[in-house]
């Protein structure tokens, strides 16, 4: 029976976002962008002045730059080159951050704030508005869809029909909650404290961060407003940490420094926990909702942003009625398995922090004294190494047979993120990356025909324009062959030459090669040579017919 005190909402909509932070909009903006209906509701009054997550990371700006959000952050931030580790007063460890495999900064300081700020601006002219001060009850999925009861500031009672729920309502989730499901995990010992403030006397670059290794640790990035954010430990005490005790711990470590001005202070405890599950029928997690690490390897809203860009093309596309809702099943597998090394990262970092003593510090210099162990240890730090290859949505074939991870020498396996490269030369217009070609809220067919002949480039651009014949929108197709300028002629399907072979050795493309990149970035498909059957049928796996 309806309850008479509760005002039903005519406007139903595809997609209900409970949580305005910034992994509810980075999935309301992807949703937007996919041509989704979706609203997004939040308790609080307006967006929360506070910044908690000081860094955007590599993975997460190249997720924003699909969103075509990235230039308005890289704008507001400063980027972060050289992390510098400190032990008993010797620097025994420095990573430089350039020469990683991404066409961004590993590393963006810019406050939580500013990019829920331009998170929500940009969703505002896809045309969707946060609605405030509607703070979720409960909810009840009956299968054909969810209605969800909310509260608003004059304690009226509103519900709100939709096909689908997404709770991303931080790490006390009443979506979570209302679910049943658990959250595992443990609480470190402890309370930390987070200051941000104007530091004079201390000779310290703008792009560099410190991490002062051992029981009296302390991590100092930076901040685009001039500020320093020191992040140390508060012992027991639960109230914020004031200017006083900041400098005492400031001083231990950079003596001379003198705090002149504190900005935003907090104090918090740290847990490592992930939710039993992501999806229980219509009703999904993402962000803190699901899982919640240290914050010392800043990873914690950057997962959570790149559970957003998993889960908004795949949710676009069952709405949208072009694929069936196991598609969301992955959501879970693969986000799972990514959150999963997101929380051993930041808990290895919480560790190593409270170490130090000679035999650590020697390990630690002779580990990242190798470029290619700072290499690899700064992709990971920036996610830039998280693949989905043991996804059931992605697949490979080589000479007609099924191919897994290992049957590719070169380039990417299915389910490896696409790095950019190019330039690449259409018909006519400007040149263009490989990021460019693949921005958008659309798949990607690639055909990589090398120096093809006329009945190859037949062949080819067919196999491409029945493919967008068949998947209408959610595809676009290209055939990228070898060549000194632009193609001569277009032919029904787009063709655009690569001079300098760039994309080609990207891909790993030796011989004529095939490949669907989904909206977020990811190889879906591979197969060599180009195989329209096996296409097909990976098709109907992941897509319905229109
Ligand atoms: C001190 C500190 C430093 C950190 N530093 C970093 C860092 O450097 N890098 C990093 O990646 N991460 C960092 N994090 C973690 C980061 O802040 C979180 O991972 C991030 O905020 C999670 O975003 P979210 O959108 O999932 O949740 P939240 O940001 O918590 O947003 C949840 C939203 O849901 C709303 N809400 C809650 N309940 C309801 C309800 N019942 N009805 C309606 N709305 C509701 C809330 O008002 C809020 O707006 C840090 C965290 C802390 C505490």
């Amino acid at each position: 029976m309806r309850d008479a005190r509760v005002r039903p909402d005519t406007d139903e909509t595809d997609v209900l976002i409970v949580g305005a932070g910034p992994v509810g909009l980075t999935l309301a903006l992807g949703l937007a962008r996919q041509g989704a209906r979706c609203r997004i509701v939040d308790r609080d009054a307006g967006p929360s002045p506070t910044s908690r997550a000081s860094e955007l990371h590599a993975r997460t700006l190249e997720v924003l730059d699909a969103m075509g959000a990235a230039e308005d952050v890289l704008a507001a931030g400063l980027v972060l080159r050289v992390i510098t580790f400190i032990s008993r007063g010797r620097c025994v460890a420095r990573i430089s951050t350039a020469g990683i495999d991404s066409s961004f900064p590993a590393r963006l300081a810019i406050p939580q704030s500013d990019t829920e700020r331009i998170l929500e601006s940009h969703l505002a002219q896809a045309g969707v508005t946060v609605e405030r001060e509607r703070e979720l009850l409960d909810f009840v999925d009956d299968s054909a869809g969810v209605t969800a009861t909310f509260h608003d500031a004059r304690g009226e009672r509103t519900a709100i029909r939709a096909g689908w729920l997404v709770g991303c309502d931080g790490v006390h989730s009443a979506v979570r909650q209302h679910l049943g499901l658990a959250f595992d995990g443990e609480d470190y010992p402890g309370v930390w404290a987070i200051v941000d403030a104007r530091i004079d006397g201390w000779a310290c670059p703008p792009g560099e961060v410190f991490v002062f290794l051992g029981r009296d640790t302390m991590w100092s990035g930076a901040l685009p407003n001039g500020c320093r954010r020191l992040y140390f430990r508060h012992d027991a005490n639960t109230a914020l940490p004031r200017a006083e005790e900041a400098q005492a711990v400031l001083e231990r470590h950079a003596p001379g420094a003198r705090i002149r001005e504190v900005v935003n202070r907090g104090a918090f405890r740290i847990h490592r926990r992930m939710a039993s599950r992501f999806r229980v029928g219509r009703v999904l997690l993402a962000g803190d909702a699901g899982h919640v690490c240290s914050p010392s390897a800043g990873v914690g809203m950057n997962a959570g942003m790149q559970d957003s860009a998993n889960l908004a093309w795949k949710l676009g596309l069952v709405v949208a009625g072009r694929a069936p809702e196991s598609l969301l099943e992955s959501y879970e597998v693969e986000r799972k398995a990514a959150d999963g090394v997101a929380l051993s990262l930041s808990h290895e970092a919480q560790t190593d922090m409270l170490v130090s003593d000679a035999v650590h510090d020697r390990a630690l210099a002779v580990h990242l004294a190798k470029s290619t162990a700072q290499m690899l240890a700064t992709e990971a730090g920036v996610e830039l190494q998280i693949h989905y290859r043991e996804s059931s949505i992605v697949a490979g074939v080589r000479d007609g047979m099924r191919a897994g991870a290992e049957a590719w020498p070169a380039g990417p396996a299915p389910g490896d993120r696409i790095a950019d490269a190019g330039p690449l030369v259409p018909v006519a217009g400007q040149q263009r990356s490989l990021r460019d070609v693949l921005r958008g809220p659309h798949h990607t067919l690639l055909v990589l025909a090398g120096e093809a002949d006329d009945e190859s480039r037949r062949r080819y651009t067919g196999l491409i324009t029945r493919t967008m014949d068949r998947l209408g929108a959610t595809v676009r197709g290209y055939l990228v062959i070898i060549a000194d300028g632009p193609p001569a002629e277009a032919g029904a399907a787009a063709i655009m030459a690569d001079p300098t072979l760039s994309v080609h050795g990207r891909l790993g493309a030796a011989a004529d090669t095939m490949y669907l990149v989904r909206p977020d970035g990811y190889l879906a498909f591979r197969s060599e040579p180009p195989d329209p059957v096996a296409l097909d049928a990976y098709l109907g796996q992941v897509f319905l017919k229109p």
